[in-house]
């Protein structure tokens, strides 16, 4: 084993490897949370190249880290002292016939819905254009299309994956099917993913846009919102965002349902909305038909402020949960903020065990979140937190993609027993050294 990552490189990743003062290791280098300080980047373009890349971090000893969008919120995509093999040059989105895609794993997910918009199809995936297609398929992947078309690992049919022998595998339901089990939702424990497969949806044009309500009866507010849901067909999709008085130029303290029919039909989309507009204060609505690549946006974190958040799935907003929103989010007085994303429909008629998504039974996830001045620690964030605890026991567990701590018995929520221990099979079968750590690490 060599300390010195540089000493011992192939030749095959001369043309691909990046080091400090190098404009590519600086893009590598930064994810959304932070700033890194890898010893060395690697930017394969082959798969070749990617079993060299892993190979040479694990002859080196160094820590490992895969990049795709770089918007993981413990800033697992970059390291200090370590390699990051970055994906960014798998970056292909390709129709293959009729409404079936191949998409790279270093895709971001607002170029996927764009292109794909150019020729009648959308993918179901997350809400922001810059997240990579690598964490949010192998986590799951929630969005705007998710009670009708499912998480976007329902539309995924396979994958191509580097595993940590360097063994390139192309995985479906019948072939290395463990994997590719595994793979859907256990993060990225088992290799590094080149690309992915998926079944398109022919969603063209959605209707979107946002409802601001008066913060004046929360539990009210909710249940009315819950009800509209359960009510309401499939394609009605929304988060209710319940955010705190955050000072100019940020609207008063209130209520932000952010909404989406997924769906081109403008009569069907009204009368779902319809409900929606007869609750509580409305302040102002703004809902629009448009592209559904439209609908994905850029984030803006505040300047100046570090986030932290937890996340529960729940199986019903009951009196309990809507009980417990109300408290966590104190009127808007505090410095918390709670999400309410709505799921169930599609995403629900998953069996359990067919994905290492095992959460099919859930109605909402309950996001519970704080900004906190930049110089705030680790240590008095989560102590701030603290007040969202309580929801871990109304729910049956959480998404990884929203869990921005990293504390032991994050693993165990996020996967329940039989999911966490057939996931530790399929890791000691394929990566038993643990090269993949830098995730919700499933220990072999
Ligand atoms: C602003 C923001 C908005 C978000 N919105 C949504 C949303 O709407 N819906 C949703 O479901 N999630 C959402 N997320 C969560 C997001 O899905 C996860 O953070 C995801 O891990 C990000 O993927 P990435 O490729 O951008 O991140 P990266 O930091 O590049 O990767 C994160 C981790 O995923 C694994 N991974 C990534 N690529 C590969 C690969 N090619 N092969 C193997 N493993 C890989 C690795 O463990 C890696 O460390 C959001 C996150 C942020 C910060």
């Amino acid at each position: 084993m060599s300390a010195d990552p540089m000493s011992s490189l192939p030749p095959e990743l001369a043309d691909v490897t990046y080091r400090p003062g190098d404009e590519a290791y600086a893009a590598a280098a930064t994810v959304y949370v932070r700033t890194g300080s890898p010893a060395l980047v690697l930017r394969p373009r082959t798969v070749e190249q990617v079993a060299a890349a892993i190979h040479q971090a694990v002859a080196a000893g160094l820590p490992l880290s895969i990049r795709s969008g770089g918007h993981s919120v413990q800033a697992w995509g970059t390291n200090d002292g370590g390699l990051v093999i970055d994906m960014s040059a798998f970056a292909g989105i390709e129709v293959l016939d009729d409404d079936r895609v191949r998409v790279g794993a270093g895709a971001r997910w607002g170029d996927v819905a764009g292109t794909l918009g150019t020729h009648g199809l959308s993918l179901t995936s997350g809400d922001t254009r810059s997240v990579g297609v690598g964490g949010l398929t192998t986590g799951g992947g929630i969005g705007w299309m998710v009670r009708n078309h499912g998480l976007t690992i329902d539309s995924l049919v396979a994958a191509d994956l580097v595993t940590a022998d360097g063994r390139a595998l192309h995985l479906t339901e019948t072939e290395n099917a463990d994997l590719f089990w595994a793979i859907r939702g256990g993060g990225g424990n088992f290799g590094v993913l080149t690309s992915f497969e998926f079944v398109a949806q022919r969603v063209t044009t959605v209707h979107a846009g946002m409802i601001m309500y008066a913060p004046d009866d929360v539990p009210g507010l909710l249940d009315g919102w819950m009800d509209a849901h359960r009510n309401g067909p499939e394609e009605l999709n929304s988060t209710l965002v319940l955010f705190p008085e955050l000072g100019d130029p940020m609207p008063p303290a209130g209520l932000m349902g952010l909404v989406c029919y997924a769906g081109s039909d403008g009569a069907a989309a009204a009368a779902a909305f319809a409900p929606l507009l007869s609750l509580g204060t409305v302040r102002m609505s703004q809902i629009d038909e448009k592209p559904y690549a439209d609908v994905l946006e850029e984030p803006h974190p505040p300047a100046g402020v570090r986030s932290m958040a937890s996340n529960t799935l729940v199986e019903r907003v009951d009196d309990r949960v809507v009980d417990a929103v109300d408290r966590y989010y104190a009127g808007g007085t505090t410095e918390r903020m709670m999400f309410v994303r709505q799921l169930g429909g599609a995403a629900n008629r998953v069996a359990p065990d067919a994905t290492a998504f095992a959460h099919r039974n859930v109605e909402a996830l309950v996001l519970g979140g704080l900004f906190a001045p930049e110089d705030t620690s680790d240590d008095e964030l989560l102590a701030r937190l603290q007040p969202f605890e309580e929801f871990h026991d109304l729910g049956v567990g959480s998404y990884p993609g929203f869990v921005a701590t990293d504390l032991p018995e994050d693993v165990e929520r996020i996967y329940p027993p039989a999911t966490l221990a057939r996931l530790r099979e399929v890791k000691r079968a394929n990566d038993p050294a643990n090269t993949f750590r830098n995730n919700f690490n499933i220990a072999p």
